[in-house]
């Protein structure tokens, strides 16, 4: 028969799945011979059963009775007896910790009779109406959904009627008013009785937990922090220890390092003569954790003792809940501690040098994400700070610091951006009307919706500084104001500051400052110079780079960009697009080539960009000298490089027949040209088997650069990649005229630079007909962004502001496909292409470019199918290195 509750003795730290976190971590300690107060925890799936069927498994109340019984035993007290009542506390405790969800009832056990023996037992008859009081207080808001607001608004008029502002001056007879009147809320909002069984206490609020895993809150939150929906939660009985009692007795929490920096110390709050939740609900004022040595001196050092036993244990930062009864410790909590990205990287080196963990731990220890956040750029603190004012925290969104000019609406932001202005586009909420000004705006600011709304999500595509859901803000649109909490109005023009590493919002320009992290791998920083974070950055990247099979190259497409790839540790360039390189003043050459109404035309004009192509790529190869460059030929539809097709037929209009010849024909041609689907329309290879001599004119190009740095002693790597491709045929016909191109310039210069010619697989025929086109290719690239778009049918640019934050609610995503590959769908296609490329041509070299080629998740995915590379943005390369490590550790 399964067993569905387990005694604080019973479990250990590796039971999250069925205990939660909470009750793991207590039993831990439990066996590790730490204080904890006895108990018992009833299980996740004894709450699974619960939320599936609407009532506990069979047997559950049984198990319950016995375990309890043998803690009554253990404790020599019995539960809410009237003269020495033994009472309980009822948690929660999920697998992952989980705000959102109902938080834990105290002195479960208490009635009008137990009360009177608890007073007696402690000598102290305040303590004990003041538990009781909590008691009702806490079970009426967390079990009964009674407002607490009620619950404080009585404490107040009691205290008023004191004539105090301080809890500490209440006496029993005001805490047994207190009870009365709570009791009569109870009634009133309830319609019951507070319920005087203890049994029932139990047994209710162990229900209420059960049902806050399906609460509101909790369920946006699962959404949020993609938290699977059916784990449910575990329930932990824990018997009560008192920090209520007087000056000898407290609570507090404490970590065993700085959560901020990961410097060794004693870091935390202690708060003296009270109970639970007092010392984070900053009722009353804290001291630091420090003061305990003065205050309590046997339990200060009990304390540190026992924290540097979690660490060694756990052999991590761990944050602790406890309290001290008279002079007693009692540890009430446990779990390895969050921290900021910083203190990950210092921790785990400084883990690794104490000998707790090895330098693989180590790597594991930290995230691409965690160093991504390392590298924006960020608010300057303490005195360089300067004269602001916090506004208010929101959600962080998506990080980075941005400074500007408040504006309320999409096309104010637009038209002060076009001025060369920062702003700041601060709205209630984002819709797709607010694509514009989100484009032009340095950062965004919400007052509504979580880390999945409009704001967040497009922000976050376009790596856009964003703090949304900043609630205490009133974003009045039309008068173009926000006021803040105590009332600050700050209206359009005025200079905002907003942190979306942290959701803060500041009044006023907080300086900005370039993260140490990018400076070192900028080279204008050594790992020693840096200080202990850039070291533990250094370190890292060391190691992981030393574990990876994956390669990272760099998406980058001139000289610059190519430098600062290689200088973040790009292993050459996986993706060279050559569209840019047909704009500015070479627009005029490609509508001459579009225009040309014969071969001499095309040719002449051909002719006229070769040799500015050439430049392009000389550079790019002396940039990457020795490394591979991936090349594709041109992959967008033509009339991309045409004038706005409403202009041009506006300007012709408006000139009637004195229209410019030249005007005319370009209209032709755009309308010509003009596609419902542009996406699926004349580009890629299809452009390079239309237009006889474009693709010539590229792949010339590269060769003649090619042969022009070898001759002063370089070493060029070209790869030739030709895009969209769907048919092997396909390639075939433009592989044939590359290949006649680079003999001639073999022949001709007298320099022979070998060149692969490989394809892009981004289109689900060219997967499914990998083997084929093997044949044909020396490599693959995934190109995961087309192969995204043509797998789900649809158009990156027109769905994701349009309904991905709908997706993203309604849970059909966890996550958006453009952010992270579609393992199952996109993933298949690659897994299938990768395979059967392999069967082809053993050895074919395969990679991956599209932005999918800096994320996390995809970096794993890739390794995992066995790619022979990444390809990503220059700025996302450390975080890919990172990741291509702990892949393959
Ligand atoms: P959370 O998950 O919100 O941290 P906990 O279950 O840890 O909730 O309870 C919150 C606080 O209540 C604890 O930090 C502790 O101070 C107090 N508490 C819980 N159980 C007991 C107990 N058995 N005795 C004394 N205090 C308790
Ligand atoms: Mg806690
Ligand atoms: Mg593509």
């Amino acid at each position: 028969m399964a067993k569905f509750v387990y005694d604080f003795t019973e479990g250990n730290k590796d039971l999250k799945d069925l205990l939660g976190g909470k009750g793991a971590n207590l039993a831990e300690m439990t066996n590790l011979g730490l204080p904890v107060p006895p108990g018992f925890t009833i299980t996740a799936e004894a709450c699974r059963h619960y939320l599936a069927h609407g009532s506990p498994p069979e047997g559950l109340a049984d198990e319950v009775d016995r375990h309890l019984a043998a803690l009554e035993r253990a404790m020599g007290k019995r539960l809410g007896h009237p003269d020495d009542p033994l009472l309980v506390s009822v948690r929660s405790g999920a697998k992952f910790s989980m705000p959102g969800m109902m938080e834990t009832v105290l002195n479960v056990g208490l009635n009008d009779e137990s009360v009177r023996g608890l007073a007696a037992q402690s000598g102290d008859e305040r303590f004990a109406w003041d538990s009781y009081r909590r008691l009702i207080q806490m079970f009426g808001k967390t079990v009964l959904g009674i407002d607490g607001d009620l619950f404080e608004d009585a404490v107040e008029d009691v205290k008023e009627a004191r004539g105090t502002k301080d809890d500490a001056d209440l006496l029993a007879e005001d805490y047994r008013e207190l009870v009365g009147r709570f009791k009569g809320i109870v009634r009133d909002r309830a319609g019951r009785e507070f319920p005087a069984d203890p049994r029932e206490q139990m047994d209710l609020a162990v229900a209420a937990v059960f049902d806050s895993w399906n609460a509101p809150r909790a369920i946006l939150y699962r959404r949020q922090e993609r938290i699977p929906v059916d784990l449910g939660t575990a329930v932990n009985i824990c018997s009560m220890v008192f920090g209520n009692l007087g000056a000898d007795s407290g609570t507090g929490v404490a970590f065993t390092r700085d959560p901020a920096t990961g410097q060794q110390g004693v870091y935390g709050d202690y708060l003296q003569n009270a109970q639970g939740e007092d010392v984070v609900a900053g009722i009353r004022n804290t001291v630091p954790l420090t003061e305990l040595e003065r205050i309590d001196r046997d339990s200060y050092d009990r304390l540190l003792e026992i924290m540097e036993t979690l660490e060694n244990h756990y052999r991590d930062m761990c944050d602790i809940e406890f309290t001290i009864e008279r002079g007693k410790l009692w540890m009430l909590q446990t779990r390895v501690g969050k921290r900021t990205a910083g203190a990950a990287f210092r921790i785990a080196c400084q883990l690794l040098d104490q000998g707790l963990i090895d330098v693989d731990e180590a790597t594991r220890r930290v995230t691409g994400g965690q160093l991504a956040q390392l590298m924006f750029p960020r608010f300057a603190t303490g005195e360089e700070v300067g004269d602001v004012t916090r506004l208010t925290k929101g959600m962080n969104a998506s990080p980075g610091a941005a400074v500007g000019k408040a504006v309320f609406t999409s096309e104010r932001a637009v038209e002060l951006a076009g001025r060369g202005e920062d702003v700041i586009l601060v709205r209630r909420e984002t819709n797709p009307d607010d694509l514009a000004g989100m484009v032009a705006a340095k950062g965004v600011l919400t007052s509504r919706g979580g880390k999945t709304s409009h704001a967040a999500v497009v922000a976050r595509g376009m790596g856009k500084t964003c703090v949304c859901g900043a609630e205490e803000l009133d974003v009045d649109v039309k008068a173009g104001r926000f006021t803040a909490p105590g009332g600050v109005t700050v209206g359009e023009g005025e200079v905002i500051s907003i942190d979306g590493s942290s959701g803060e919002v500041y009044l006023g320009e907080v300086p900005v400052e370039d993260s140490p992290v990018v400076r070192y791998f900028e080279g204008g920083l050594t790992a020693a110079g840096g200080g202990e974070l850039v070291e533990a950055v250094d370190r890292i990247m060391a190691h992981a780079d030393a574990r990876a099979a994956l390669k990272v190259r760099a998406n980058a497409d001139n000289p610059e960009d190519s430098a600062r790839a290689r200088r973040f540790g790009a292993a050459g360039i996986g993706l060279c697009r050559t569209e840019h390189m047909f704009l500015g003043d070479r627009r005029r050459l490609v509508e001459k080539l579009i225009l040309a109404e014969d071969d001499a035309g095309r040719r002449a004009a051909l002719d006229a960009l070769e040799p500015l192509q050439r430049q392009d790529f000389e550079g790019i190869f002396e940039a990457m000298d020795g490394l591979p460059v991936t090349i594709r030929l041109i992959d967008p539809p033509l009339h991309e490089f045409l004038p706005d097709i409403t202009e041009l037929s506006v300007r012709v209009a408006l000139a009637g027949d004195g229209a410019d010849p030249q005007d005319r024909r370009l209209l032709d041609a755009v309308n010509r040209l003009h596609e419902q689907n542009p996406m699926l329309g004349l580009r890629g290879v299809r452009l390079g088997l239309a237009i006889p001599g474009l693709f010539s004119m590229q792949v010339r190009a590269i060769a003649e650069a090619a042969a022009s740095r070898r001759r002063v002693g370089g070493d060029p790597r070209p790869e030739i990649m030709i895009p969209l491709v769907g048919a092997v045929q396909e390639l075939e016909a433009v592989r044939e005229e590359a290949r006649a191109i680079l003999d001639e310039v073999r022949d001709a210069t007298g320099v022979d630079v070998p060149a692969l010619i490989g394809t892009m697989i981004e289109l689900p025929r060219a997967a499914l007909t990998a083997g084929q086109i093997a044949e044909a290719a020396e490599f693959f690239s995934f190109g995961t962004n087309d192969l995204t778009q043509t797998t789900w049918g649809f158009s990156r640019d027109d769905v994701e502001a349009a309904f991905f934050s709908r997706y993203l609610e309604l849970g059909i995503f966890g996550v958006s496909p453009f952010e992270t590959l579609d393992r199952d769908g996109v993933g298949r296609l690659v897994r299938i292409a990768a395979e059967e490329g392999r069967r082809a041509r053993p050895g074919i070299k395969l990679g991956i470019c599209g932005e999918h080629g800096g994320d996390p998740d995809s970096v794993h995915f890739c390794h995992e199918v066995g790619l022979d590379y990444v390809s990503c943005s220059p700025f996302r390369i450390p975080v890919a290195r990172l990741e291509a490590g702990r892949a393959a550790i």
